[in-house]
């Protein structure tokens, strides 16, 4: 079963009819259904977890004003006083061992970093900064140079949020939450992904080759990205040119998956079953960006699952990857604001070539020029095949659809991704 689609019918948009990345972006977002689905899990295990409450500090962090410092607890009024200055040291104040009793004006504390202000005391003046005598300590400045002190809720205060639902939770946020005493937090279930890649010319590494034949290197790529973000992963291997295979790949993916991904089989060729396969079983949204690489690219809905068509090209991969999957996936898994690739603007010191009415992701390298200026050079050849050039490369160079080719010296945007996918 399932309705063929004539090839007649799927020709290549013109280039008009190409939506731009951030178009095809705001498309992908506003299609794409969150999971909601909750449960609770560890704070150690909560690392790239969306968070699927706020947390609301039940106290103050910190419990008490403490010292930012070793030294002595004094009254400030007292030090204030213009001249020489001598203190006598009643006791000692540690972390974890505070100091009881009320400190009388004149006198003074011994207090370590981390120890509560002793009552009496407001101001915490450095070690280095006093001249010990027996017990007195004598000082010559004034209060302009002494406070050291944290204030209590100075970092959270009680009844405040201090981590919102749909955060992803980083190693600062495992830690605020330790601080709050949180030993288990809720977050979103895992992303369920599945994918496999289509291709008569593909081979499973560990096969021989033969003419003709190349290593399935997407599925590999693919694998480190999902990873990397966290997803539950299902690896269907590699799916034939072949209509009924795809319908049953597709089907299967789409099963159990809140999102199917595949590499190549998008294009307009002859042995490209992909497409009309996903229009059969489900939706498509819409193909072609008019970007390079990654201009076949396909959008839809198989069931309730979003679909990803990328391209066969590895680099193409990687960059809709980057442009798409990656924000729709942590928008999918509870992010409520997925930070987009980061830009920035650099000089760049080749001659790019692209053309109007695309966006071009050239691979490039930045660096810094003798004045400190970051500037930003080409990786080399930009063949969307040439997966080398991601593993060189730490940015892509982004040509905007109305540039057109640029000269060197000019000031480009670039988008790091080293470490980001
Ligand atoms: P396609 O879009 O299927 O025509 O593929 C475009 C190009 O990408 C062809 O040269 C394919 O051989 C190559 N390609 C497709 N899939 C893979 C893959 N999984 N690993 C490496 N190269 C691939
Ligand atoms: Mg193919």
């Amino acid at each position: 079963m399932g309705k063929t689609v004539s090839k007649s019918a799927s020709s290549p948009p013109r280039s008009a009819d190409r939506l731009s990345v951030t178009e095809a972006r705001a498309r992908i977002f506003a299609d794409v259904v969150p999971v909601r689905q909750v449960e609770r899990v560890a704070v150690r295990d909560a690392l790239e977890r969306v968070l699927a409450e706020d947390i609301v500090s039940a106290f103050d962090v910190p419990g008490h004003t403490n010292s930012a410092v070793d030294g002595y607890a004094l009254a400030r009024e007292v030090l204030a006083k213009a001249g020489r200055k001598e203190f006598s040291v009643v006791g000692a104040a540690l972390a974890g061992r505070p100091y009881a009793g009320t400190v009388a004006r004149g006198d003074c504390v011994q207090i370590m970093t981390g120890a509560p202000i002793p009552a009496g005391t407001d101001t915490v003046v450095l070690r280095e900064e006093v001249e010990v005598r027996d017990s007195t300590v004598v000082i010559e400045h004034d209060e302009k140079r002494a406070r050291n002190v944290r204030q209590a809720g100075e970092d959270l205060a009680k009844g405040q949020v201090a981590v919102t639902a749909g955060k992803r939770l980083m190693p600062a946020e495992l830690g605020m939450l330790a601080s709050l005493g949180y030993a288990d937090v809720p977050v979103y279930r895992r992303a369920r992904v599945a994918f496999f890649s289509t291709g008569d010319e593909l081979r499973a590494v560990g096969h021989r080759l033969d003419t003709g034949q190349i290593y399935d290197s997407n599925r590999y790529t693919l694998n480190g990205l999902l990873t990397r973000l966290g997803v539950e992963i299902r690896d269907l291997g590699v799916v034939a040119d072949e209509p009924d295979a795809m319908r049953r790949a597709l089907a299967d993916a789409a099963a159990n998956a809140d999102a199917v991904i595949t590499t190549g089989g998008v294009s307009v060729g002859d042995a490209d079953y992909v497409k009309e396969t996903v229009a059969a079983l489900g939706d498509i949204r819409f193909w072609q960006v008019a970007m390079r690489p990654g201009r076949p690219f396909v959008f839809g809905k198989l069931q309730d699952a979003a679909f990803f068509g990328l391209p066969g090209n590895p680099v193409a991969v990687m960059v809709t990857f980057y442009q798409f999957v990656q924000p729709a996936l942590r928008y999918l898994m509870g992010e409520t604001s997925p930070p987009l690739p980061p830009t920035f603007r650099a000089r760049s010191i080749n001659p790019l070539k692209t053309r109007i009415g695309r966006t071009e992701f050239i691979r490039g390298i930045l660096g810094h020029d003798e004045n400190g200026e970051l500037i930003v050079r080409s990786t080399g050849g930009q063949g969307s095949g040439i997966l080398s050039s991601m593993s060189t490369g730490d940015c892509f160079i982004v040509l905007p659809p109305e540039s057109g080719d640029t000269e060197p010296g000019a000031i480009v945007e670039v988008q790091p991704f080293y470490g980001l996918m």
